[in-house]
């Protein structure tokens, strides 16, 4: 079976381990989990990281830390993991759901303003599948609004906006380092942020609302949602590993562009953004036929996310047009970082057989991929991907 993902443990996590291992450091104390913070935090570009035990939990902190309660609503994407709805929740807030572009899968920028009622407290970008959210618009509103932008880039390690790193950009960036997310320790998370107070805030909330000096001292009730120094230390041998990580998933969905964008839909990479790809994610009307026919072949594959507003604890009869053609067409192909040349091969073998063979002649909506004319890729892309990111 080629699976959808998998985490690439090497010699450079082994090594992280193994030295907190020996030297016993497998208490959150011992000071790999700062040491972490301080690694994670240089490559996002923000002053601080504080590390959690999931992306849940970072969203979760964030809101708590911005004072986000009981009879706030927060905005949401409604085409997104349930865990950004779920972190509101948590909260006593309400999600408020908002359509997502058919074209990035993100949220609509232009549908935020109506939804926005006294009640809304924050919004919450999720960058889907690798690819940043329209930063500048959403800000704009915020700002007008006087609300927080909680960014969601649990599924975006390194991704950038005009050039600037997912999780730099809002006030405060969610991170998750599951097993299947670009950057893992297994399990985990991080909020990323450059305002002190904030950062001290969380570092609060993570552990029983310590306070910074002194002991058995709370002021208000916290939680434990610590990451543990072993976790720590594996994602130390992840951060080397840093470039490796996101140029795999980038190459690999160069591949998957090149041979494969005949027959299917992708969201579009939004021209000065630098989409990293998470997963691969495509958009075709005979989603549930393919990857039938791809489970058969041993390959594994998965839907998009189910609308929020679908959910059982969301249930809402209002409509999201693209989320909901979104939920019935869109599938995401093995992306793993370690995905070798020849297993991706099979997959793109596999989903051209799959075409060709059924004389599907109408095979996506758009007949081509949508990239607007004469737009090429200017900002930071890794050296070697260079010349043809756009190009293929
Ligand atoms: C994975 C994910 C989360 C949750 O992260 P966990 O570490 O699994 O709690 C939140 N939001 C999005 C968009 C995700 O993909």
């Amino acid at each position: 079976m080629i699976h959808v993902c998998e985490p690439s443990t090497t010699k450079a996590e082994i090594k992280w381990v193994n030295k907190a291992l020996k030297e016993n450091k497998i208490s959150s104390a011992s000071g790999l989990v700062e040491k972490f913070e301080q690694a994670f935090a240089k490559r996002i570009g923000t002053k601080y990281a504080v590390a959690v035990n999931s992306g849940t939990s970072a969203i979760f902190i964030a809101l708590k830390a911005l004072g986000i309660k009981e009879g706030d609503e927060v905005i949401v994407p409604d085409f997104t993991m349930i865990a950004t709805a779920t972190a509101v929740s948590h909260c006593g807030a309400t999600p408020v759901f908002v359509d997502v572009e058919d074209d990035t899968f993100n949220i609509d920028p232009d549908l935020i303003e109506e939804k926005i009622t006294t009640k809304t407290k924050a919004i919450i970008p999720v960058h889907l599948y690798g690819q940043p959210c329209k930063m500048d618009e959403i800000r704009a509103l915020a700002d007008r609004y006087g609300l927080f932008v909680v960014e969601d880039a649990a599924e975006a390690h390194g991704a950038e906006y005009r050039g600037i790193r997912a999780g730099s950009i809002g006030d405060v960036g969610c991170f998750s380092f599951y097993a299947n997310k670009i950057i893992t320790t297994g399990e985990g998370g991080a909020i990323t942020t450059n305002n002190k107070e904030l950062a001290d805030e969380m570092r609060m909330i993570r552990a029983f609302y310590f306070p910074k000096a002194g002991h058995f001292w709370h002021k208000k009730i916290g939680y434990n949602m610590r990451m543990s120094s072993l976790e720590a230390a594996y994602g130390l041998g992840q951060l080397e590993r840093w470039n490796e990580l996101i140029n795999n998933r980038i190459k690999n969905a160069q591949r998957y562009i090149k041979h494969l964008k005949k027959y299917v839909d992708i969201p579009i990479s939004v021209p000065n953004n630098k989409n990293v790809f998470w997963m691969f994610i495509i958009h075709t009307k005979y989603r549930d036929e393919l990857m039938e026919f791809l489970e058969k072949k041993g390959i594994e594959t998965r839907t998009g996310f189910t609308p929020c507003h679908l959910q059982p604890p969301y249930k809402e009869n209002k409509e999201y047009p693209v989320s909901e053609d979104l939920a019935k067409k869109t599938m995401y192909l093995p992306s793993a970082s370690s995905l070798t040349k020849k297993d991706q091969n099979k997959v793109i073998d596999a989903v051209k057989e799959y075409f060709e063979k059924n004389k599907i002649d109408d095979y996506n909506l758009h007949g081509e991929i949508r990239l607007p004319a004469g737009i090429t890729y200017t900002l930071n892309p890794p050296q070697d991907l260079q010349t043809d990111y756009y190009n293929i």
